[in-house]
């Protein structure tokens, strides 16, 4: 097993990783900014390491200042979690070229998966079905555009190859629209990614997000751990995930799965990795796949049994892997709430002290957080502050316990989107299962 490990990373997830590190008996070192020198991980784990100030472009995201870190404490390798440093290749780069451990996919497959339009291509050799479009960045030619916009069918979606955190993309309704939107949109894409390149798909009107788990040692050994249906989303931010997808069969689910594992064979993948999908009658679309443990990794740990974060570091510690396909069992059903610090109805970050907190309890229920009684929550990151996730037998056992935990935990002296969390629990059209991506945002409108 490893010996020590460097987490950089804060918050929940950062919590999350030294749990994990601590049950296989791996020696903790939390690299935190000034601001963050009360952080729960920070405070339990064998060393931590100031490495800059508060502001993330000097602290989280200081390369240098994180792998000087590793050096100084004798680890052996770095967990990125999620955000911050977790898809930037350059990073997992240099952290191998320093003599560590990346925890996480080979700094090529990072890079290959970051290009939109490599990743697609990727995947059509894979046989994993992909939105129809383009395919491939488009050329300087105003007729071949024209034509392909015409062929695929409007609307059509025009997307940034180096896009991410829902940017870079422009909705084209018709023709007259369609050359101006591709102009605008490359010239956004190189300022705001330093790359023009940019590609065509159908515009999906009214799709669910549903993404599929992967384990992949790189040694030629993938499994998929199945879907999560996260469609419940504000500004393409999630914020209720739920696993398994409400209406996906057991034949749909193995026939995308093994897609998704063919896949990463082919690339020789290493890692927890997730490929998101838009799902629009009956059909899978491949949008893009993250290279990294996700947010909402727990709601499959809860139907699986299968603790995600200490196989990422097994399979980092090259050890063989010993779960196979046959033994990954779907049982029962996990949902999550995203709990942020923030004005439930604008929505506006609300940092500050936590005056006063009492955590849910009882059958099924996980609390994934760092905050406790007296914590202040800084204003320089991002605001999630606790993961609310609860397991049942059956959907109707998962809703019913989130129901009770959300009228049970006590949040005092920050606002939170607890209330919001209150409502769409007891909504009928939730209950019914399989709203679109669209649904919280009418909801919200109306
Ligand atoms: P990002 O990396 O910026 O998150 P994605 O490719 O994952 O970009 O797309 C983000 C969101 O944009 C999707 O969750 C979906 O809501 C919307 N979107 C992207 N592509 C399409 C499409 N072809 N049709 C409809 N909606 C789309």
């Amino acid at each position: 097993m490893l010996d020590k490990v460097v987490i950089a990373n804060r918050g929940e997830i950062a919590l999350r990783i030294l749990r994990a590190c601590r049950e296989l008996g791996i020696k903790t070192v939390a690299v935190h900014s000034t601001a963050d020198s009360n952080l729960m991980h920070v405070k339990l784990a064998d060393e931590s390491v100031c490495i800059g100030p508060p502001s993330s472009n000097l602290s989280y995201l200081n390369i240098p200042a994180i792998i000087s870190a590793a050096e100084i404490t004798d680890s052996v390798a770095i967990h990125p979690g999620y955000g911050f440093l977790s898809e930037n290749a350059d990073f997992a780069e240099r952290v191998e070229q320093s003599g560590f451990i990346f925890i996480g996919p080979k700094p090529e497959n990072i890079r290959q998966m970051g290009d939109k339009v490599s990743a697609i291509r990727m995947m059509k050799k894979a046989d994993v079905p992909c939105v129809p479009g383009s395919n491939s960045a488009l050329e300087d030619n105003p007729d071949e555009n024209l034509r392909l916009a015409r062929e695929i069918g409007y609307p059509v979606i025009i997307k940034a190859a180096g896009g991410g955190g829902g940017r870079g993309m422009r909705v084209v309704h018709s023709e007259a629209a369609l050359l101006n939107a591709i102009s605008l949109t490359k010239a956004e894409a190189k300022a705001a990614f330093n790359n023009d390149s940019v590609y065509m798909e159908k515009f999906l009107e009214h799709p669910r997000h549903i993404e599929i788990q992967v384990l992949s040692d790189g040694k030629g050994n993938a499994i998929s751990l199945g879907e999560r249906d996260c469609s419940m989303q504000r500004r393409h931010q999630k914020v209720i995930e739920e696993a398994p997808a409400p209406g996906i069969t057991e034949e749909q689910r193995k026939k995308i799965g093994k897609r998704c594992v063919k896949a990463c064979l082919e690339m020789g993948y290493r890692g927890a990795g997730t490929f998101e999908f838009l799902y629009e009658n009956g059909e899978f679309y491949f949008i893009e796949m993250n290279t990294r443990v996700q947010v909402e990794h727990p709601v499959t740990e809860l139907i699986t049994n299968i603790d995600i974060v200490k196989e990422q570091l097994r399979i980092a510690a090259g050890e063989p892997f010993k779960i196979r396909q046959e033994d990954v069992k779907i049982q029962g059903h996990a949902i999550e709430c995203r709990i942020n610090a923030e004005d439930p109805k604008s929505f506006i970050p609300c940092p500050g002290k936590i005056q006063h907190m009492h955590a849910p309890g009882g059958p099924g229920v996980r609390w994934d957080s760092h905050i406790y009684h007296g914590y202040d929550v800084p204003p320089y990151y991002d605001s999630l502050i606790g993961k609310l996730i609860v397991y049942g037998q059956t959907r109707d056992v998962a809703i019913a316990r989130m129901k009770n935990a959300l009228d049970e935990i006590v949040i005092e002296g920050i606002k939170t989107n607890i209330p919001l969390h209150q409502n769409l629990i007891r909504d009928a059209n939730f209950h019914n299962g399989g709203t679109n991506i669209h649904y919280l945002e009418q909801k919200l409108s109306s």
